[in-house]
């Protein structure tokens, strides 16, 4: 039995519960989560927002842990490294999609983190508000042992849903990198960003966060009005990566792209925005684009680059207990800028041997 905290339903808060994770089998790992970070999607999956949810739903994609176990075959991790688990937990392995690195576009569909079918058990599958897990080995990441494991839990979904399409869309010295919203994505959007020497600019709709938003790597820093829509800056922009969490105006934005710019969206919110301007698209051969977390391969590269360039997410550390509020204070976007559960909370208090 393995101790959790999940949603029974879509509008209950999230409690205790127990869970049964599977016995290791010859390709997996076994690991004690250590730090658990909180995305955006978990509040939205718990909370039904995307339809689609089995409860109890037990959430966390944000996985960084040790090895405690391995299974006869297991090559790559050995019991005591340092590993991390993102929103991946298997995938066909042999479609077009799965052949290029891209598990998480499946032609048969990923099997995610949590609220996936799980093909071991039955059910579905339960994420990282536990104390253990077991993954295949195809599907955990090496933790570089210069990060602080608190702080690199975000980069296994936050940090990769941002660095994905700055790769993709060749940014470097010289690109000209917008950034929507300053939360768990936004701010690693911008730290990343800023590594890969583009210049950044910051919109944010939160006029505290402009002194942050420097600090962490933007250029510029544009405090927007909610609900506007004009263009808060002249088209000057290559691309942008829009984190935000819910229905919005496009058009200021598609507005400060220069030619041929692209917006991607990451930000997934409940319900859609309104139909961008078509005249904010063709007036400068502009697109529109979006772009779901980031393959294996691709993970492991950030996890590297971000070694490389000293960067983890800036993180408040928090009690298993304190999950609910945690939520409330993402939806007032005063989360600076990624809450990370820390899991010793969850193992002490449901064992008896300390304080929660
Ligand atoms: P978050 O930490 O809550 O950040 C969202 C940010 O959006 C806020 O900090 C805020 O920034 C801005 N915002 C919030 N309400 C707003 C409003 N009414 N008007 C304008 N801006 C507003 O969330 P997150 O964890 O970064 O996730 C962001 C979105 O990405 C979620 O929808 C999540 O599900 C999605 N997501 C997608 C992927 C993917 O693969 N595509 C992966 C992970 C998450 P300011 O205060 O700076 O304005
Ligand atoms: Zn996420
Ligand atoms: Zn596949």
């Amino acid at each position: 039995m393995t101790h959790a905290y999940a949603a029974l339903a879509a509008d209950t808060p999230l409690a205790p519960h127990s869970i049964t994770r599977r016995a290791v089998g010859p390709t997996d790992v076994a690991i004690e989560i250590l730090f658990c970070g909180v995305c955006h999607s978990d509040l939205h999956t718990a909370r039904g927002e995307w339809g689609g949810t089995k409860w109890p739903c037990v959430p966390g994609h944000e996985i960084v842990g040790r090895v405690n176990a391995i299974g006869a075959d297991v090559t790559g991790h050995a019991v005591g490294s340092m590993v991390g688990v993102g929103c991946l937990v298997d995938s066909c392995r042999e479609c077009h999609a799965c052949e290029d690195n891209l598990e998480q576009y499946c032609d048969t569909g990923a099997t995610w983190t949590y609220n996936s079918v799980d093909k071991h058990l039955g059910g579905v599958t339960f994420g990282g508000y536990s104390t253990d897990v077991v993954v295949d080995q195809a599907f955990v990441l090496r933790i570089p042992e210069s990060l602080d494991p608190a702080g690199a839990a975000p980069l296994l979904c936050a940090g990769v849903t941002t660095f994905s399409p700055l790769r993709h869309w060749n940014v470097g010295t010289g690109s000209r990198v917008g950034v929507v919203g300053l939360g768990g994505l936004g701010h690693m959007a911008v730290k990343l960003a800023h590594a890969m020497s583009a210049e950044v600019t910051l919109f944010t709709t939160s006029p505290g966060k402009e002194a942050d938003a420097r600090r962490l790597g933007a250029d510029h820093v544009v405090v927007t009005q909610r609900g506007a829509t004009t263009a808060p800056v002249t088209p000057s922009l290559d691309l942008i990566i829009n984190t935000v969490s819910v229905p919005h105006s496009l058009d200021p934005y598609l507005g400060a792209l220069d030619r041929e710019g692209v917006m991607v969206m990451v930000g997934v919110p409940p319900e859609p925005h309104q139909s961008p301007s078509m005249m904010a698209l063709i007036t400068r051969r502009r697109s529109l684009a979006g772009s779901l977390i980031g393959g294996i391969a691709e993970t492991q590269e950030m996890l590297d680059f971000c070694a490389e360039h000293g960067i983890v997410s800036d993180i408040e550390v928090i009690p298993m207990h304190a999950i609910n509020e945690a939520y409330e204070r993402m939806l007032k976007s005063d989360v600076k800028y990624r809450f990370v559960i820390d899991m010793a909370t969850l193992r002490y208090a449901t064992s008896g041997q300390g304080a929660a």
